[in-house]
């Protein structure tokens, strides 16, 4: 799984690699080193983005060259701003000399802008633009850009030396922006004995999914004491229901755990309408939603006999006495009812047939999943 950052209330993955950075620096410097010739060149640096592509680019610059930098602001979030300020101007006389500008991104070309205005009074021998990334797709100006290193889409990215208010610029690699969650979420019932252990298994490894049931989330939570376990435990002992909420909480903090996930198999969980109008409000905080409820539908003759000859070997009492396992499948229809309802009126509920071997299960589902 890619590992996923977050920075204040962003999500964002890997992008570009350091060893790639590192080549394309390799390439300008050479590239623009053969340009210059023997003039000795100032590089100015274009405050804060782009001192890390500054620092890495002049230690590859083959020849005597020197550095300065300007520093303007034109940023706020994530979007670029016609208000360029400019912090600190030149402080140099770069009359006659031959200027190259060091930019980490061009974005719409404000700064850009902001640049030529600077140099438009200095009697510069010559004036070249070099930058990092470039975003063609947002570039909004004529001004030509005589080195680009990479070309990429318009998406906000952080690090090496960008960040998102004030965050991400001490990351070596290059981070994009995760705009939306593409998730596939799925509730998954099935009566005891329906396989749905099992076929969770197969499926989380198949779409890359975090399989989250809820009597292992609870177990965990108290085991290691969490203030949410603490808080559960405190109603458990009391012989009481946990409230919603404190699972839900206990959930939500599975799912920002997993921040990266394709989706996640919700097992255990909702029971209730009241429930399942959480889980829907816990995911739309994400973006995300629930993409299906799946039921394993299977027939209480057949479950009876698998249960009881698991019963043969596991030793586990429910599975050894019938009556109490026809309470228990009685009891799962009876839960369950209402929520095939609510999911059904969403059209989200999917009844797969349970009879048929794990593989032919497997397929079964899959084939659903696939259709989301
Ligand atoms: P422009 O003025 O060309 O729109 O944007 C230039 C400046 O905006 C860059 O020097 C950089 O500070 C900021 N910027 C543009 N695109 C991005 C981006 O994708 N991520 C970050 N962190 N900053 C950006
Ligand atoms: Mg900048």
């Amino acid at each position: 799984m890619i590992t996923v950052i977050k920075l204040h209330d962003k999500y964002f993955k890997p992008f570009i690699s350091a060893k790639e950075i590192d080549d394309v620096l390799q390439r300008l410097a050479i590239e623009i080193a053969e340009d210059v010739g023997d003039e000795i060149p100032v590089f100015v640096g274009i405050l804060n983005g782009s001192f890390m592509v500054v620092s890495d680019f002049v230690k590859k610059y083959p020849k005597p060259c020197e550095v300065t930098f300007i520093k303007l602001a034109s940023y706020e979030g994530v979007k670029s701003t016609e208000d360029i300020q400019r912090l600190i101007g030149l402080t140099q006389d770069l009359t006659g000399r031959t200027v190259v500008i060091l930019e980490d991104i061009i974005d719409t070309g404000n700064t850009l802008a902001e640049v030529h205005r600077i140099f438009k009074n200095e009697k510069v021998k010559s004036l070249k633009i070099a930058t990092l990334f470039y975003k063609p797709e947002a570039y909004k100006k004529d001004f030509k850009l005589h080195y680009v290193g990479i070309e990429i889409p318009n998406k906000f990215i952080v690090g090496y030396g960008l960040d998102y208010d004030g965050l991400g610029r001490n990351l070596p690699e290059i981070y994009q922006i995760k705009e939306t969650q593409h998730m596939t979420n799925l509730v998954l019932f099935g009566p005891p004995g329906a396989g749905k252990g099992t076929q969770a298994d197969f499926l989380k490894e198949k779409y890359n999914l975090v399989h989250i049931s809820t009597g292992d989330v609870f177990r965990y939570n108290i085991k290691n004491e969490t203030a949410l376990g603490m808080l559960a435990k405190s109603y458990m002992d009391k012989g009481e229901l946990v409230p919603d909420q404190v699972t839900i909480d206990m959930l939500n903090a599975e799912v920002e755990k997993n921040a990266g996930a394709n989706g996640f198999i919700f097992d255990g969980f909702p029971r209730t309408n009241a429930q399942a109008d959480a889980l829907d409000k816990l995911l739309d905080s994400k973006d995300s939603q629930i993409n299906a409820m799946i039921a394993l539908e299977v027939e209480d003759e057949v479950l009876v006999e698998r249960l009881l000859s698991r019963g043969k070997t596991s030793g586990r009492a429910d599975d050894a006495d019938e009556s109490i396992i026809r309470n228990r499948i009685a009891e799962y229809y009876n839960k369950t009812a209402i929520l095939k309802e609510f999911y059904s009126a969403q059209n989200k509920y999917f009844g797969v047939n349970g009879i048929g071997s794990i593989e032919d299960i497997t397929v079964r589902l899959s084939t659903v999943i696939d259709t989301l």
